[in-house]
């Protein structure tokens, strides 16, 4: 089975270290058990005894430092990362996110030339340090343009900070916090660190109400000298949007871990559960909603890995990841709403038991397709990769599943965040004529659609300045690098073809729903509505397949994993 099962937990790793970091991650979460959990998190408790089980076992220190800073088993080793990131949703996403935070923080860290800097923080990491990522300010959100923190420069070379940031994970002890602002002169754009522990740091206040410390803090002349600067000018942007890059890839994974912990709580319950004298899990819509439910589930993962595989094979020429990795960041986690709402559904009042698992992924599920770059900036970051994507590919090497213990060096020495537009793809339709599948073929027809009204209803001018347009095309050009993505690992991990055929069933639906909205869309033309109408198919139902999946990859999680108590 493709999903994480903590009492099973059986992942390839090329060397043993990965796998202890995992199997005590695991341990550590079993040992405190689901109800201490749940007190903490009512209680908002700061995850102290979390923080030092990282400090003892170097966690921190094996996974967030790139290979020739460190320990001989430190790499950044995406593999790894992500089922890291996996296993800490899976018992809860403020456990994710102060790790998520220290990332972000580090990404402008490692991604900069100041070698002091780096020794410094490869040791601050072995000594159970946490990081901050000081990006965002209260009045600008996704608008960093307007970022108003200062670097005022001294006669003496030096320089004072003065400025505020809000909404800053592990703000409270971060042992560096990576701070995004402008040079006061200049105007330029500069990266620097600075100590949360430090006496010109005012840590103000936490704004949210829950176990993580997301701060508002302010400098006042906070003195900088150029040891504490990350970089300027254009290399400080860009180290702000490839840390992005590197960082909101974990948020699939974090709606993957949530996801299949309270799939297993879910299916639990109702499968156990009877009325009117049968088990829940008998009502035929029941079975539909869970069948919905692990199908999505397991495409997320199959996307959220094959998006890796690109990540970690990533180079100057080869730069597809970053139309994959926003996929990753909005489809996934997107597609984790819908897996959840489908579970709620079906346990309906246990869902909101203080005692259960469930209560908290019907939360915390919502933040990760808002949080670091909304739907909507992703979509319109996608959007860009259209033309070439659909009318422009070009050949390159196969790229294999990535589970080798290499050091993703390339993510931090990204280069220049522009041209976007000028990316090209492999051929996509390849993919998807490889399946001989009912449900990939039909979508593959409602593609097919879709690229014709491209090429022959195109959006005009007016409706490419139309972001609410652009949306609904959006949502269907990433449904389609989904498929493409799902297709490729689906054959690398040897799925059956009835799954994949259940998979596509939900995405053909899916595909006909965005081509609805697109048709509603106020500026939509007569062409493209007739187009739209064309992409409006049934899926291929077939009662064998369904049985099949029902009986023998759901059943079987009934029981299957229940959390310590
Ligand atoms: C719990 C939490 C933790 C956080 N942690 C951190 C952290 O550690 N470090 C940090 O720096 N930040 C952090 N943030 C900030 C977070 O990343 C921002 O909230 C997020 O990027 C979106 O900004 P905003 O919510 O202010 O939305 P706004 O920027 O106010 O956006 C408003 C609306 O405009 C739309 N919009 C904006 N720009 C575009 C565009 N270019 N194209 C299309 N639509 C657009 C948005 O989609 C949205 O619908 C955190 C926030 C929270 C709530």
């Amino acid at each position: 089975m493709i999903l994480l099962d903590p009492r099973n937990h059986d992942r390839n790793y090329p060397d043993e270290r990965s796998r202890e970091v995992m199997r005590k991650t695991i341990e550590f979460f079993e040992a405190k058990g689901l109800r201490r959990l749940k007190e903490d998190d009512r209680e908002r408790t700061w995850y102290a005894d979390f923080l030092e089980f990282v400090k003892k076992e170097r966690i921190f220190a094996t996974i967030l430092t790139p290979a020739g800073y460190g320990a001989p088993d430190s790499r950044w080793d995406t593999w790894r990362v992500c089922e890291f990131a996996e296993i800490l949703a899976f018992y809860g996403l403020h456990y994710w996110y102060t790790w998520q935070v220290s990332v972000l923080g580090l990404g402008p860290i490692w991604m900069s030339q100041n070698e002091a800097l780096k020794e410094r923080t490869a040791q601050l990491l072995e000594d159970g340090g946490i990081f901050a990522f000081g990006l965002s300010e209260r009045t600008h959100g996704a608008d960093v343009y307007s970022s108003e923190m200062q670097l005022v420069p001294q006669s003496d070379g030096s320089y004072l900070a003065n400025g505020e940031k809000y909404y800053i994970g592990n703000g409270n002890r971060a042992a560096l916090v990576s701070t995004f602002g402008k040079l006061s002169d200049s105007g330029d754009y500069v990266f620097f660190a600075v100590e949360s522990g430090h006496e010109r740091y005012e840590c103000i206040r936490n704004v949210v109400n829950s176990q993580s410390y997301v701060s508002s803090f302010a400098l006042h002349d906070y003195p900088i000298t150029e040891g504490d600067i990350l970089s300027k000018g254009r290399g400080a942007w860009d180290a702000a949007l490839n840390t992005v890059n590197v960082g909101k890839f974990n948020l699939g994974w974090a709606s993957i871990g949530i996801c299949t912990h309270a799939l297993y709580e879910a299916f639990t319950h109702a499968a156990n559960r009877r009325l009117y004298g049968q088990a829940v899990t008998d009502f035929p819509h029941v079975k539909q909603l869970f069948t919905d439910a692990y199908t999505r589930l397991v495409a997320m993962k199959l996307v959220a890995l094959r998006a890796a595989d690109y990540m970690r094979s990533a180079s100057s020429d080869d730069r597809r990841y970053l139309l994959y990795n926003p996929v990753v960041k909005m489809k996934v986690t997107t597609q984790g709403e819908d897996v959840i709402n489908h579970l709620w559904d079906v346990i309906a009042a246990k869902g909101f038991e203080r005692d259960t698992f469930f209560e908290m992924a019907a939360r915390d599920i919502r933040a990760l397709p808002k949080l670091e770059g909304t739907v909507h900036v992703n979509i319109a970051l996608i959007i860009k990769f259209m033309p070439n994507y659909f009318f422009n590919p070009v050949e390159y090497p196969d790229i294999p599943r990535r589970d080798d213990g290499a050091n993703d060096d390339f993510l931090f020495a990204q280069g220049q965040t522009k041209g976007l537009g000028h990316i090209q793809f492999h051929p996509y339709e390849p993919v998807f004529e490889s399946w001989d599948v009912p449900n990939v073929e039909r979508f593959r027809a409602q593609t097919a659609v879709f690229k014709e009204m491209l090429e022959h209803a195109t959006p005009g001018d007016s409706q490419a300045n139309d972001i609410d347009f652009l949306m609904a095309v959006g949502e269907i050009f990433t449904l389609v690098v989904y498929g493409q993505l799902l297709l490729e690992n689906a054959r690398i991990y040897e799925l059956e073809t009835s799954l994949v055929d259940q998979i596509f069933d939900v995405l053909v639906r899916d595909f006909s729903s965005f081509a609805l909205q697109l048709y509603g869309k106020p500026s939509s033309t007569p062409a493209q509505m007739e187009h739209c109408l064309r992409m409006i198919q049934k899926p291929v139902a077939d009662a064998a397949r369904y049985a099949e999946i029902w009986e023998e990859q759901i059943l079987p999680l009934a029981n299957r994993y229940e959390m310590n108590p």
